[in-house]
């Protein structure tokens, strides 16, 4: 049938075509819309993914831009803790290529990407899932029996009424060129990202990823944390490169509605401590993808089937998001001088062996012993 598919998805980043490719792979029709001319572009991300993320989708070496064997985090004094591993901790990988790859990967098991196609209207009723796409000019008509709003976090008009209390955060980041570069670098302090981190990521040969969250005036505190001490004499930042994002760190989202559920940054599928989102986002994809199977199994595509997918993600990353959330607003009302403090008992009280059982994307464990072992201490020191 014209302008049919079983499954419409809205946003071809990395979670709008995984789970196309997940529901491709099942038998279902699939359709993805992109409104930009092509996958992959105006991204705003650094890459950073774990070894799990990594083999769960067996990224193809080109994307891969270098594994990171170090990670050093400085408080405001310039005190700092490194943490090296003979394993690689994370990997750092061409988000380009990398979205690309996912939307190959989604058409090769058969779904249908439909690129210059900005979907400009929703609309449900008793037997569909009905969008108007914009596309090369052109408005057009789909349906489907459910949609998927893949849309990273966005607040246009078709999208706002998903986020009643927007309490976003901003992710800004710049490229720029620095000499030696092996580990990630984490920066604390008010004067750098009240209550959040600033970052220094390598990238290719002598490139570097400088960036930084904030609740407000994301430029500025860019500016300023590239005139810190330990960076300014050691970077080269274009301020062309400089690109600015809204984060939903630690948003409430409802998830699902008759015919529709919204995955990846468009539900806050985003971990609370880093705003990662990459892993959470697959994650989630994937009971997304179960529930919908449901859906067409029993014929019943209605809000009372598809909450089951809210409960079922809240159920596994949940805990996360509130652990992550209590540990941001500790942070947040944490002086410089408090920070330094707990920088300190973290360095003489086994905080590296804590590390090295840490797991890259779950952070829960390691913010309860932060709480339990280092603030705690720290409590009474300040
Ligand atoms: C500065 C910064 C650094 C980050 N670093 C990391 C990191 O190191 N690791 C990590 O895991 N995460 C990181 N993230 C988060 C990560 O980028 C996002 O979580 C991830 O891109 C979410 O993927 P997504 O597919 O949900 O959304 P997106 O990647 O935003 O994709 C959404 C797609 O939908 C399309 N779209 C939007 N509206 C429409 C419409 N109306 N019609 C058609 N198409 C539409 C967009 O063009 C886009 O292609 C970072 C974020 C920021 C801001």
């Amino acid at each position: 049938m014209k302008n049919y598919h079983d499954v419409i998805i809205i946003g071809a980043g990395p979670i709008g075509s995984y789970t196309a490719y997940l529901l491709s792979k099942k038998g279902f029709n699939v359709g993805i819309f992109e409104k930009n001319l092509s996958i992959g572009k105006n991204i705003n991300c650094t890459g950073i993914i774990s070894e799990k993320c990594y083999k769960k989708i067996g990224i193809k070496e080109d994307i891969l831009v270098r594994s990171v064997y170090s990670i050093k985090a400085y408080s405001p004094s310039g005190n700092h803790i490194s943490y090296y591993s003979s394993e690689p901790i994370a990997y750092i990988i061409d988000r380009m290529k990398f979205d690309i790859y996912m939307n190959e990967m989604a058409n090769g098991e058969g779904a249908k990407t439909y690129l210059n196609a900005n979907v400009e209207k929703i609309r449900t009723d008793g037997s569909s899932f009905k969008i108007v796409a914009n596309i090369n000019n052109e408005c057009r008509e789909f349906r489907s029996k459910i949609g998927v709003i893949a849309t990273g976090y966005c607040i246009d008009s078709v999208y706002r009424s998903l986020y009643k209390r927007r309490t976003h955060y901003f992710g800004i980041q710049a490229k720029g060129v620095i000499d030696n570069l092996d580990s990630i670098e984490v920066y604390f302090g008010n004067q750098i990202a009240p209550g959040s981190f600033g970052w220094l990521a390598p990238y290719k040969g002598s490139e570097v990823m400088v960036g930084l969250i904030v609740k407000d005036d994301p430029i500025r505190y860019l500016k300023r944390f590239l005139k810190e001490p330990l960076i300014s004499h050691r970077i080269h930042v274009k301020e062309k490169s400089i690109k600015c994002s809204l984060l939903p760190i630690g948003m409430n989202v409802k998830t699902y509605g008759d015919r529709v559920l919204v995955v990846g940054e468009a539900a806050a599928q985003v971990k609370t401590t880093t705003g990662g989102g990459i892993y959470f986002g697959m994650l989630c994809s994937e009971i997304a993808v179960n529930t919908i199977i449901k859906a067409f199994e029993r014929t019943d595509f209605s809000e009372n089937l598809l909450k089951e997918y809210q409960v079922m993600w809240l159920k596994k990353i949940g805990p996360e998001l509130k652990a992550g959330k209590v540990i941001r607003s500790i942070f947040s009302r944490l002086s410089d001088k408090q920070i330094d403090i707990l920088m300190d008992i973290a360095k003489r009280d086994g905080f590296l062996p804590m590390i090295r059982n840490m797991d890259f994307d779950w952070h829960r464990d390691a913010i309860f012993y932060i709480i339990k072992n280092i603030i705690s201490k720290g409590l009474s020191n300040f």
